[in-house]
Formats: C-alpha cells, sequence, structure tokens
C-alpha cells in the first residue's frame, strides 16, 4: 500500500509545530492526520435555530440570539473592569458580559444594530446573561463553514485550551487537513458490503461528520462510521476464531457414557429446567465436533449453572478425561466441592479440592494423583492454574464466575493439555446479547433463562432513611424467625476511607439495634486478611451469626440458603447489575426473602428510576439491558473483564440493529472466504495481519 499523507505526523500540519504536535499527543493521544480525522466531534451546535430571549432556559447548552444593543456600560474599578451590555429582542432584554478585551468588545460593538449573539445563557436574579459571546452582525455575512449549520464540539483539555487548541482551534485543524488531503481518505470496507447496506463512502462519512451540511449527512456519516467500527471488532474476533479452531482439534467427546446416565437416572435431586436442558445439550453437540469448545454460560443467580457445570464435568470423565473447575474465591471452591459431594453418591467420579490454602501434605498426595488419572474432578482457586498442577489427560475446564479471570489465566488452561481442553466459562452477571457479542464475540454463548420452579420472587423494596427504624423491627422479625441478614456497604475506591468510616457507623449503630447476646453480627471487608474474611464467613454460613455486614467481597456467588434478607445500604451507588446480584443472595431457600434498598431522601431522577427498576423486575437479563441504556456500556464491561474495548461511535445500547447487521456480514464474509483470499477482501486480509495482536492463544503451541 502507497504510504499516506494521512499517516504525516502532525508537527507537518499547517498550524501545528513540534509544541502543539507534543501537546496533542500527550492530551489527547493523537498523532497524525487520520487520528485527527478520527477524533470526533462529541456534540453539535445547532445554528439554524433561533431563540428568543423569552424562550430561553438554564439548560439549553448553547443557544443564539437576534438582538439590538440598547446600552453598553464598563463597570467596576481599574482591576475588574468589565463591560455589560443590555440586549434585547421583541420578547424581553437580556446581558452580555465580558471580563476580558473589555475596552476592545465596547469599541466594536454599536448601540442600535442587530447582533447574532451565540453562547451559553445562564440565569442570575431573574436576569439571562451571557458571559464572552460570540457576536456577529447581523443579517449573517455569506456562507461561514461550519457555523452555518451543525457546527461540531470536540473535546479538548484545559493546557490545550492555553495553547489556542480549544474546541475552535481544533476544529480548525480539521479543516485543513480535510481541505487538503480529503482525496487520500481510502474506502476501508469491502464495496459490495458497502453497497449492500447503503453506507456512504469513507471520504463522505469523515467530511460529514465533522462537517455535516445537514441532519441527513450526519445521520448517514454517523451509521457508516458505526457500522464500520462495529465491523472490524467482529471481524477481528472472527478471524481468531477461524485461527484457533484451525489450529487447536478439539477432544471428541462421543459418548454419554454410565456416569452422566446414572447420575441422570439416579442421583439428580430434582427435574431440569428446559434452559439447562438445552444447555447441556449444547454443550454436548459442542464436545463432538473435534474442534475445541470456547463457551459462555449466562445464567441468572439461582439458575443452576453449578449443576450444569457438573454434568458436563461428567460428560468429560464418560470419555476418559479429567476436568477441573475454577471459582474466584476459596469460598466458592468449597462451597462447589461440597454441593458437589453432595450430590454424587457411591463413588461415582473421584472429586477433589485444591486452593491455596491447602496442606502441603494434601496437596503433595492430590498432585500425585491428578498426574497418574486417579483424580477425575479437580475443584480449585487460581491455584489450579499454577504450573505444579499436572494432570493426566484434562479435558474439560469450567471457570465459574467469568469476570474475575482475564485471558490469560484461561490460555494457561489450555496448555495443561496436549489437545486443549474444552472450556466451559459461566457467569451470574448477565449481559445483554448485543455486550455479549461484542465482548465475547469469539465465544459461543448459551443462556440459561429460567429459573427452577417454585421459586419464590424476591420482594424488593426502596426505603429511605426516615424508614430506618421500621427497618430494624423488619430485621429482628426476621431474625426471629430463624433466618439471617446481609447488610452490605458500598466500597468503592475512590472514597475508600469514609465508605470504612460509614460501614464501622453502620456496625455501631446495628450494635446498638441488635445487642449482644442475643444478636451476632459478622464483619466482612475488603481491609481484612483473608483468613479473617473466611472465619466470619464460616461463623455467617453455620448460622452462627445472625447477621453479616459487609462490602461488596460477598457479592459473587456464596450461597446460604437461611438467609432471607439482603439490606443494601446506599443504594444509588451502586450499578443495577450489582445490585441485583447482591440480592442474588437471597432467596436461596425456601423462604419467602426480601432486598431491602436504603437510600437518602434525595435523589437525583436517574438514580430513581434505577431503584424503581430493581424494585419492579427480577430479571437479570432485562435489568442488565436498562443498566446498559442507563449507564453505557463502558460501566458494564468495566466490570466485567478488562481490556474490553472502548467504542467511539456505537452505542451498544442503541445500535443493537447495526451490530446485528455487522455481525453477520462478518460471518457471512469468512464462511465464503475463510482465507480472505477473494480480492474484494485484500484490504481487510491487511488490516488482520497488520493488526496481528499479542492474542493470548498465540504465544501457546
Ligand atoms: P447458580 O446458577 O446461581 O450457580 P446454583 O447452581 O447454585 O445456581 O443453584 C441454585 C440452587 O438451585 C441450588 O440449591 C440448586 O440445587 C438448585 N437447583 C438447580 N437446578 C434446579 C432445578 N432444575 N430444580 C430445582 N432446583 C434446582
Ligand atoms: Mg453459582
Amino acid at each position: 500500500m502507497q504510504p499516506s499523507n494521512l499517516e504525516n505526523s502532525l508537527v507537518y500540519l499547517k498550524g501545528v509545530g513540534p509544541k502543539k504536535a507534543e501537546l496533542i499527543k500527550k492530551e489527547l493521544g493523537l498523532e497524525t492526520y487520520a487520528q485527527l480525522l478520527a477524533h470526533f466531534p462529541f456534540r453539535y451546535i445547532d445554528r439554524t435555530r433561533f431563540y428568543k430571549i423569552s424562550e430561553l432556559h438554564e439548560d439549553y447548552p448553547f443557544v443564539q440570539i437576534i438582538g439590538r444593543i440598547l446600552a453598553k456600560d464598563i463597570i467596576g474599578d481599574k482591576h475588574k473592569k468589565r463591560l455589560v451590555i443590555r440586549f434585547g429582542d421583541e420578547t424581553g432584554y437580556m446581558e452580555l458580559i465580558w471580563f476580558q478585551a473589555v475596552q476592545w468588545a465596547y469599541d466594536n460593538l454599536h448601540i442600535g444594530k442587530v447582533y447574532i449573539a451565540f453562547g451559553k445563557a445562564s440565569l442570575f436574579q431573574q436576569t439571562f446573561s451571557i458571559s464572552h459571546p460570540e457576536m456577529e452582525v447581523y443579517p449573517r455575512q455569506g456562507n461561514l463553514k461550519g457555523n452555518a449549520s451543525l457546527q461540531p464540539v470536540y473535546s479538548s483539555t484545559e493546557k490545550l485550551k492555553k495553547a489556542f487548541l480549544d474546541s475552535k482551534g481544533i476544529q480548525k485543524l480539521v479543516q485543513v487537513v480535510l481541505e487538503q488531503y480529503a482525496h487520500e481518505i481510502n474506502e476501508n470496507l469491502p464495496e459490495y458490503i458497502r453497497l449492500k447496506y447503503k453506507l456512504v463512502n469513507k471520504k463522505e462519512a469523515l467530511s460529514a461528520i465533522h462537517f455535516p451540511k445537514n441532519a441527513l449527512a450526519f445521520k448517514q456519516a454517523q451509521r457508516r462510521l458505526k457500522f464500520e467500527e462495529l465491523f472490524f471488532i467482529q471481524l477481528e474476533m472472527w478471524h481468531q476464531k477461524v485461527q484457533r479452531e484451525r489450529k487447536f482439534k478439539g477432544l471428541v467427546f462421543s459418548e454419554v457414557g454410565p456416569r452422566l446416565n446414572l447420575f441422570y437416572k439416579e442421583m439428580l435431586p430434582f427435574d431440569l429446567t428446559n434452559a439447562q436442558k438445552r444447555v447441556i445439550k449444547e454443550i454436548r453437540l459442542d464436545t463432538q465436533r473435534g474442534i475445541q469448545m470456547n463457551r459462555l454460560v449466562q445464567g441468572d443467580v439461582g439458575s443452576g449453572k453449578t449443576i450444569v457445570a457438573l454434568m458436563s464435568m461428567l460428560l468429560a470423565v464418560d470419555n476418559k478425561a479429567q476436568a477441573c473447575m475454577m471459582a474466584p474465591t476459596e469460598i466458592l471452591a468449597q462451597q462447589h466441592f461440597q454441593s458437589i459431594q453432595s450430590l454424587i453418591k457411591d463413588d461415582l467420579v473421584k472429586v477433589a479440592i485444591l486452593t491455596g490454602h491447602t496442606k502441603k501434605k494434601d496437596r503433595d498426595r492430590i498432585l500425585k494423583a491428578l498426574e497418574i488419572g486417579e483424580i477425575d474432578i479437580l475443584i480449585g482457586t487460581h491455584a489450579l492454574i499454577e504450573d505444579r498442577v499436572v494432570f493426566h489427560n484434562l479435558g474439560l475446564v469450567v471457570i465459574d464466575e467469568q469476570h474475575r479471570f482475564g485471558v490469560e489465566q484461561r490460555a494457561k488452561l489450555w496448555q495443561k493439555n496436549a489437545i486443549p481442553p474444552h472450556i466451559l466459562v459461566m457467569t451470574a452477571t448477565p449481559i445483554p446479547r448485543t455486550l455479549a457479542m461484542t465482548l465475547y464475540g469469539d465465544l459461543e454463548v448459551s443462556v440459561i433463562d429460567e429459573l427452577p420452579a417454585g421459586r419464590k420472587p424476591i420482594e424488593t423494596k426502596h426505603l429511605v432513611e426516615g424508614q430506618r427504624l421500621r427497618l430494624f423491627g423488619f430485621m429482628r422479625q426476621e431474625i426471629a424467625k430463624g433466618r439471617q441478614v446481609y447488610v452490605v456497604y458500598p466500597l468503592i475506591s475512590e472514597s475508600e476511607k469514609l465508605d470504612l468510616l460509614n460501614l464501622e457507623t453502620g456496625v455501631e449503630q446495628l450494635r446498638y439495634h441488635f445487642p449482644l447476646p442475643e444478636y451476632q453480627i459478622s464483619i466482612v471487608h475488603g481491609k481484612m486478611k483473608n483468613a479473617e474474611k473466611n472465619y466470619e464467613m464460616e461463623l455467617f454460613i453455620s448460622g452462627k451469626t445472625q447477621i453479616m455486614v459487609a462490602t461488596t467481597v460477598i457479592e459473587v456467588g456464596v450461597n446460604v440458603p437461611n438467609a432471607s434478607v439482603m439490606v443494601i445500604e446506599n443504594a444509588e451507588r451502586f450499578g443495577l447489575s450489582q445490585l441485583h446480584q447482591l440480592r442474588g443472595r437471597v432467596g436461596r431457600g425456601a423462604e419467602q426473602s426480601y432486598c431491602l434498598l436504603m437510600s437518602g431522601d434525595k435523589l437525583n431522577p436517574v438514580s430513581k428510576q434505577r431503584l424503581q427498576t430493581m424494585v419492579k423486575s427480577n430479571n437479570g437479563f432485562e435489568i442488565a439491558e436498562i443498566d446498559l441504556e442507563l449507564r453505557g456500556p463502558g460501566d458494564i464491561s468495566g466490570t466485567m473483564q478488562s481490556g474490553v474495548m472502548e467504542l467511539k461511535m456505537a452505542n451498544l445500547a442503541t445500535d443493537q440493529a447495526i451490530l446485528q447487521e455487522a455481525r453477520k456480514t462478518v460471518i457471512e464474509l469468512f464462511t465464503q472466504d475463510p482465507d480472505l483470499n477473494n480480492p474484494s477482501h485484500a484490504k481487510l486480509k491487511y488490516h488482520l495481519t497488520r493488526k496481528a495482536r499479542i492474542i493470548a492463544y498465540d504465544k501457546i503451541s
């Protein structure tokens, strides 16, 4: 490919130079002309619309008003001079104010003349004013570029502004690049795809996204750039998947053998839900293909993922392979171990547990047994990843609560067998389908979207501080019935000290209202040592304490069926998905359970809406969708896995249709031309080789 001027360093751009180029790089991360063109405006100001003074509102971002200058005065002393202009139209008066260049403005703006004033209006003592408005003589002269219609606004920083690179300054640079080099902007989508989806070409799109001539041009540009962004993400992911499937054969689990059958017929304590059956079938099909399975199972809390994991592991064992299951914490590993032990009978399979706390003697014995294939199923924590853990024939890895494990760690497990084991990832953090497709484009996704029959839905209520005594009364009532209660506090690193203080004050208050010896309280927070945490958890799990005060460390997976009340303090500070996770800690037994969301009396509308969503819905997927709409995907993906891409253009909440199109296009493309040998795919192929990111599984072989 020919070197393009667009790859030039910004140093060479008219009006930039080394100093500014350095600053732009530091502040915005932009180095080349092309990168500057990809620095899209974050909003636009509509300069086709004029406001009357009587229509003004403080919430409007920027407005332009046609009016006449009625009076002008310089007031204040020598050091603090300001110019105040009285500006009026047929609906009222307002003030225009200058604190700088006061004399210059005074001399150049004339009483009696009509101007267009442009700026942000604010209200002070019943009067609207604009500080340092942009002034233009009315009627507007000619067709100033960018001023006639939608004017772009770019993000900038204080340092950039000092170097005259505010939004306006950046706009000028973009303009220069477009004027001189627009003809060098190359199309990067295959023509047939562009035509099929009626997408404007790249050059048109980039010009219009910076300087849209009208709303239609803007919409078309936006659609094209969103498609492109999502298309390339999908392309990279699907490419990785195709490569991986070629490189790695998978173990073939051809049999449903004696163990799985016996378990199903004689040990399963309940009927599987249809959703569980469907997912097990999907796993069965996946593991027969001779290709490594990489499947994500999403299921709301309490949907019964453990049994699916266990049955998959039995399938592996029936096919002469070992299986392991990895949990994010010691407590969870213990719980899995115990619940699996209690489900299987008569030495159906040999199960062991290995964690960081396993004693050396036991560990040595387990490791030896594992290596010669005497252990069928190994449950554990991160400890399973360690190099000294050697399997005889590892066929299936189950990872519970995916988001605590990175891709790197997944890859380490792959290495534990000559033919990489099948991977089953389980998560209780429901992610909307669109997000799943983007984050885990290379994983197949199964969904357990049904809870076992007979569950009583958790009752959720939103209470404010004024109702606290009622809350305590209710807690006492439940504890009197023999139930247990969680009280959870937020702990967000920025204000960790303050939060801890909150928690401590909360505990004091609880101790006062729930005195010893009648009531026992456990406390678990992030600042405690692991051993202490485990000790306190154990007290609660075994029912020796009735109240568990905790920060979000208990969020994931803990199972105490006797706990029936979840109190969440400062609930407005949690994300929706997190609240739902926490709520899932109760409702695990036969009892009616409750989730009580405590908040201050005053809440902003969004917080209120979020808590109302929790009150109304018990469905994790529904909540995740709403969360995505209210917060945007950044926050959600942040809690899922680090290193997730950030989208510049597309919005996963609102652009589902475009994402579907992009994904469909990519899948078709690879089905027809897996090596991208078709000339119309040459550029895509080039893109992928150039991109060749370090992918975890490229490191193994
Ligand atoms: P999670 O998906 O949150 O990991 P678990 O696997 O811990 O859920 O299951 C929650 C509870 O539901 C467990 O006590 C489990 O035994 C029970 N359970 C699972 N599947 C069913 C079913 N099909 N019918 C009745 N109870 C079930
Ligand atoms: Mg679970």
